[in-house]
């Protein structure tokens, strides 16, 4: 979008607008959006721009400026979730019943959700076939980094970043998490070179091992936050693909999962909020209860999921593998809606996004497209013994389980609210419920609804 920004020759005056919509995220996102912000408008200083902060109701802030500025018009890079697409819609309208150019772009994925169809016209529901679909289109190549712009003589006011307080939320956890941030586009991309250079080749055997840093590539922090954009990172797999890295096609893979949560958010986005799935919407899982609290606290007595839950907590990102056992946790052995916890992530992760989180708990829950099978209990010490043979995870995050706990299991400590009384040398707990109970709770649930079915 700024690259056809700058090919108009303009001036331009690169704006954000912290609206209603960016007022409710997350705390961690929140705190992660504060610094992305941070960062850009330092680059753009460096290009001798500035970065205008407004915050209130987008049309009417654009509506300001452009009287203040006399600009012709807006230009920004789309958004997909629907809240934001009714947003940008009425945006769009109002500017260009008022004669101003309103033109929104691509940029966040490699392909727009509604340019790929089945052969019978619908959506893909399934992501094999929707794989297939895409790969063999290609996609357009990353446009090149925008090195000098066009800046107004006479620049806008602009709010203060510090005063928008983002990361008011994250409290004592923000200083234990911002170490393990990478943040702006020069970090993605070294981040990227990093991947491809010295782990894509065995990221296929690799990236389901919590234990071994640096298997995956970690530029989900970047999506987020539009740091990086998709087609720099496929672009990056297929040369590293063409060269032969054994893991590089997996790698594609796996970015293209986010594309299908995009493409299902398009087309059905109460995944957002319902359970996708007929059937599923009257489910006998709990609402938010004790034993939730206990999971989201990293405290349920099962060493895998509690290791998990911290290394979020102070990481703001959580290992794919681990996503998928927590999640398996609190919705089986647990029984408890996949809403609390899409809830919790969206409350700790820096990499939020809301298409793959949907998608990813409702794949778990079983209440999603092309879900595991809800009658697959992830075990989770079957999981640890498979996927953390050495427990170099679950010591990596657990104090009470280490004679001498390292400084990320440590660092847990100094991150959550006082009240919540955790101490590295207490004795660890007993599990909230044993896995063979929580186990025979959640199939008997099934056995219910299959025979209310
Ligand atoms: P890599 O393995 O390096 O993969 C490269 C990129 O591919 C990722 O950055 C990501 O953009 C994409 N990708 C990989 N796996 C998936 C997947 N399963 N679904 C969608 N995209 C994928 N991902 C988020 O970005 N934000 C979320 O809020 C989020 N919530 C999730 C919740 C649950 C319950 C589950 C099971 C998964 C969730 N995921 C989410 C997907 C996945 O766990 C992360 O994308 C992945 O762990 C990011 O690590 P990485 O960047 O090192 O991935």
């Amino acid at each position: 979008m700024l690259a056809q920004a700058v090919a108009t020759g303009r001036p331009l005056i690169p704006v954000f607008v912290l609206d209603a919509q960016a007022e409710v995220l997350g705390a961690a996102a929140k705190w992660r959006l504060g610094l992305a912000l941070a960062h850009f408008s330092q680059v753009l200083a460096r290009l001798g721009q500035r970065l205008i902060l407004r915050r209130g109701d987008p049309l009417a802030i654009l509506q300001d400026l452009v009287a203040e500025t006399g600009a012709a018009g807006v230009m920004w890079q789309r958004m997909y979730d629907p809240q934001a697409v009714a947003r940008d819609t009425a945006v769009k309208a109002a500017l260009k019943a008022k004669g101003l150019v309103a033109e929104s772009f691509p940029g966040a994925l490699l392909i727009e959700p509604w340019e790929v169809a089945t052969g019978q016209g619908g959506f893909y529901k399934v992501y094999s076939p929707f794989w297939r679909a895409v790969s063999a289109r290609g996609f357009a190549a990353p446009v090149p980094s925008v090195t000098s712009m066009c800046t107004p003589d006479v620049w806008p006011a602009s709010d203060n970043l510090a005063d928008w307080q983002l990361g008011a939320a994250m409290r004592r956890g923000a200083a234990v998490c911002l170490p393990h941030q990478r943040v702006g586009e020069a970090k993605a991309l070294a981040r990227l070179d990093e991947f491809i250079e010295e782990s894509v080749e065995r990221y296929r055997a690799a990236r389901d091992f919590p234990g071994q840093i640096g298997a995956t590539s970690g530029l989900s922090e970047n999506l987020a936050w539009g740091e990086i954009g998709p087609r720099t990172i496929w672009a990056a797999g297929q040369r590293a693909l063409h060269e032969g890295a054994a893991g590089a096609e997996h790698f594609c893979k796996e970015l293209v999962w986010r594309e299908f949560a995009y493409h299902l958010m398009h087309h059905s986005p109460q995944i957002l909020t319902q359970s996708w799935r007929d059937g599923w919407e009257g489910f006998a899982w709990r609402g938010d209860n004790p034993d939730a609290e206990a999971w989201r606290r990293g405290m349920t007595g099962e060493p895998f999921v509690d290791a998990a839950m911290r290394e979020m907590y102070v990481t703001g990102r959580m290992h794919n593998r681990a996503r998928m056992v927590v999640a398996s946790y609190l919705t089986k052995h647990l029984l408890t809606d996949w809403r609390v916890g899409q809830a919790w992530f969206a409350e700790c992760l820096t990499d939020w996004d809301e298409a793959a989180n949907a998608m990813g708990w409702q794949w778990v829950a079983g209440s999603g497209p092309d879900a595991a099978p809800y009658f697959r209990v992830f075990n989770p010490a079957g999981q640890a013994e498979k996927f953390d043979s050495d427990a170099a995870y679950r010591r990596r995050w657990l104090a009470e389980i280490s004679p001498k706990p390292g400084p990320d299991a440590l660092s847990y400590f100094a991150a959550v609210p006082e009240r919540w009384q955790l101490r590295p040398r207490a004795a660890y707990p007993a599990p909230i419920v044993t896995l063979a109970e929580g186990r025979a709770r959640a199939l008997a649930a099934y056995a219910a609804r299959d025979g209310a079915e």
